[in-house]
């Protein structure tokens, strides 16, 4: 049937017909489901890579004291916050928009950028679930180059798929979920190899916990490119998942559509003073990249000496598979029923493969205590 016919509406509860074929974003599970439902007093959430130490008690204090001010709408264009991270990276007020979240970023580069049912989007396969969630939704096709085997990027076959119609490339570095980190050099290439009508999105979401980011980052080199979009989230480094806040760092003309096209006010009054705070906020800042890097390697090693396979992570995660001749499902069921809600990567089509975030220190060994007693 012509996409015309389809569209012929026959109730007010119809959508657009790729809307009806719409599968959601898949989430964690949240630490309440599993209390109910396996009547467990104390659970451990390790599965959506958020802050280990929560939310810094600065920035709660802060939180605090501007409660009374949530009955007012926030400044539109929340230009407080946009010079504080201009000066943080050390650009252009001119080059930074602040989102609900790095998602809202996302959604908007696809619809300022992308004519529905003509332009594409170029990523790697598996990706952040994100970006095909939000391709489908803008009625764009989503083409993508599976990663070497190691989880590695294979940068010549991604931008093989790259035409004249491509809107945008999606490049996350660290990556989810394996946590694969490649050299700032090699993205660079890629910006440079591009087609001139291309974006490069660099989603750095988990910069912040890589060993040397002037190597990794090319935000951080303070590259200026002409054809680059970079994604940073307050979510994880910064501890405010919950609040919804992340920004982009990208070439003033774009920027200046994206302030246009946002909806006014999806930076919350609160999630800006929490945003301000979290940044002069140095101290939680660097135990939070202690914390992380300390747990990361407890989790490696103890994975490792329980004989699973753990791929290297410049992240806060680590994706691993459990001992040969364990299901991933099975090892997955019975962390749950110990009360350790991890990831499995079946929505990543990696449905052998699981994901752990970097917890606290106790967290980590109950964990790792956990999977001894379900491996025994
Ligand atoms: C967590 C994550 C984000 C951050 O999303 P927010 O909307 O800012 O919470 C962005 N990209 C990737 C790859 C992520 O894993």
């Amino acid at each position: 049937m012509p996409i015309q016919d389809k569209a012929l509406f026959t109730s007010p509860c119809d959508v657009r017909p790729d809307v009806r074929a719409f599968k959601a974003y898949v989430p964690g599970l949240t630490i309440d489901e599993i209390r109910e439902r396996y009547g467990l007093s104390q659970v451990v959430k390790m599965a959506s890579n958020e802050n280990p130490l929560g939310v810094s008690p600065y920035v709660q204090e802060c939180l605090r004291r501007h409660a009374a001010t949530a009955f007012r709408y926030p400044q539109g264009g929340n230009p407080r916050l946009v010079d504080a991270l201009a000066r943080h990276h050390k650009v252009d007020k001119s080059c930074v928009v602040v989102g609900n979240g790095s998602d809202e970023l996302i959604d908007l580069l696809m619809r300022a950028r992308a004519v529905p049912g003509v332009h594409n989007i170029v990523c790697f396969k598996p990706c952040f679930g994100i970006y095909p969630v939000q391709s489908q939704l803008c009625g764009l096709e989503l083409r993508q180059a599976p990663l070497n085997a190691d989880f590695s990027f294979p940068f010549d076959a991604l931008r093989a798929l790259v035409d004249e119609k491509t809107a945008l490339v999606f490049v996350t570095t660290p990556d989810n979920p394996s946590g694969y980190c490649p050299e700032a050099a090699d993205v660079l290439a890629l910006a440079r190899a591009l087609p001139a009508g291309c974006l490069l999105v660099v989603d750095e979401a988990y910069m912040d916990f890589v060993d040397d980011e002037s190597t990794r980052s090319l935000l951080a080199a303070g590259t200026e490119l002409p054809n680059v979009a970079f994604l940073r989230t307050f979510s994880k480094s910064m501890g405010l998942a919950g609040l919804r806040l992340g920004y982009a760092v990208l070439p003033p003309v774009l920027a200046e559509y994206l302030w246009r096209v946002r909806l006014p006010f999806s930076v919350n009054i609160l999630a800006e003073e929490a945003g301000l705070a979290a940044l002069e906020d140095d101290i939680f800042y660097a135990q939070t990249l202690h914390a992380v890097r300390a747990g990361r390697q407890q989790l490696m090693q103890g994975l490792e000496g329980l004989g699973c396979t753990v791929w290297p992570s410049s992240a806060n995660f680590l994706m691993f598979g459990p001992p040969a001749g364990v299901a991933a499902a099975g090892f997955f069921e019975a962390l749950l029923a110990k009360g350790y809600i991890i990831r499995p990567l079946k929505s990543y089509d990696l449905p052998h493969l699981l994901r752990v975030s970097v917890g606290t220190e106790e967290e980590n060994t109950g964990f790792l205590k956990a999977c001894r007693e379900v491996l025994a």
